[in-house]
């Protein structure tokens, strides 16, 4: 089957690093990790465990309460809060398995654990350039997701009998999250094809579907509300639209890890905008996330001035600065970028 699309080698390289494992396997997500990083880690766990390794998951910090139903959420060890048991199931495994990013700083305050890790790290992922930390670099930006890329491998491995309903929820968890359930990042059809296989595996995927996005609170609907309303700047002249939520704002609403998830996407539903920023206020930081429509790479908007990146149309950052000092950045960048945000608004429909 899709041999073609990742390459042989690669392939057999990866089950041979797997099969040669003879301690434990570590699965690791990137901070914050999100429905990809998650259906990535927990679908290759379910698999791995099946296939009879010792598998254990560490994640660098917590993720959304919407992703706690998936198989093996018991399992993660969450560093921030479990450091020390964090750091034994590292040191003893012999292998790390690192998906969903491609730069080492993105495991925050865990990547002095891995730059001085003694075993094999196996890299997959499908953002653009990918870091040379790995042994092995499965990295390709034509796969929607990573949860698109690793079952595509395991499908090609002794491994892929392994895969049951429950790894086949998590893959399609980390699919449909990532490419906004089926809106973007869907550019090459075997995306279909690989989510008509895990439906041939028995998925339920609007049962998925509603365990994702119709589990908030109260509280966060009226937290988007109120941002809707009180806290996005739209810039006609330059198809952008921006949106803040400081700390004050997450306290009136009790915000809780994930309850900002996909609000830098709805001002790309105003007509015209095809360039969406969202900056959340953090303790000593603001987390920056940045979504486009077309050709406009956010990428490059992430790198140049908010210490971040990501793919073209969905990037991320954090910049240590005020509020308003952030807001006042985003605004003087978008004279440099207004050429390249009219082509994109040129090609949409
Ligand atoms: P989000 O806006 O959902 O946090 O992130 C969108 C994408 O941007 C992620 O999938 C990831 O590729 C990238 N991204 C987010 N935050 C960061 C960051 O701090 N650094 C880098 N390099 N990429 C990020
Ligand atoms: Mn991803």
């Amino acid at each position: 089957m899709d041999l073609d699309r990742v390459g042989i080698e690669l392939i057999r390289d990866f089950e041979r690093l797997v099969e040669s494992n003879t301690k434990s396997i570590v699965l690791l997500p990137h901070t914050n990790p999100d429905g990809d990083a998650m259906g990535s880690v927990l679908g290759l766990w379910r698999v791995l465990t099946n296939a009879g390794f010792v598998v254990k998951i560490v994640s660098p910090t917590k993720y959304p309460e919407f992703y706690h139903w998936m198989d093996g959420h018991d399992e993660v060890i969450n560093f921030s809060h479990h450091p020390k048991q964090s750091a034994r199931a590292i040191s003893e495994s012999d292998l790390i398995i690192c998906l969903d990013f491609n730069q080492i700083a993105r495991l925050g305050d865990m990547k002095p654990l891995i730059e001085g890790y003694q075993g094999k790290i196996i890299l997959v992922d499908h953002h653009p350039y990918p870091g040379d930390f790995a042994d092995l670099v499965i990295s390709d930006v034509s796969f929607s997701s990573t949860a698109e890329l690793i079952f595509t491998i395991l499908q090609s491995t002794r491994f892929a009998q392994f895969i049951d309903r429950n790894a086949a929820t998590s893959f399609f968890t980390g699919i449909m999250t990532d490419t906004g359930s089926f809106d973007f990042s869907v550019s090459n059809p075997n995306t279909f094809e690989t989510v008509a296989q895990l439906t041939r595996m028995g998925i339920d995927q609007q049962d998925i579907h509603s365990k994702v996005y119709d589990n908030y609170s109260p509280d966060r609907m009226r937290l988007m509300g109120f941002c809707l309303s009180n806290r996005m700047t739209v810039y006609p002249e330059y198809h952008a639209a921006c949106m803040y939520i400081s700390l004050e704002d997450q306290k009136a609403f009790n915000f809780k890890t994930g309850d900002n998830e996909g609000f830098v996407n709805m001002p790309l539903s105003i007509k015209g905008i095809v360039f969406s920023a969202l900056f959340t206020e953090k303790s000593k930081y603001i987390k920056t996330s940045f979504r486009s429509k077309g050709e406009f790479a956010v990428n490059e908007v992430s790198e140049k001035y908010f210490n971040g990146g990501g793919h073209r149309n969905a990037a991320g950052g954090e910049l240590y600065a005020s509020l308003s000092e952030t807001l006042a950045k985003f605004e003087n960048l978008l004279p440099e970028f207004a050429d390249r945000i009219k082509q994109s608004v040129n090609k949409q429909p």
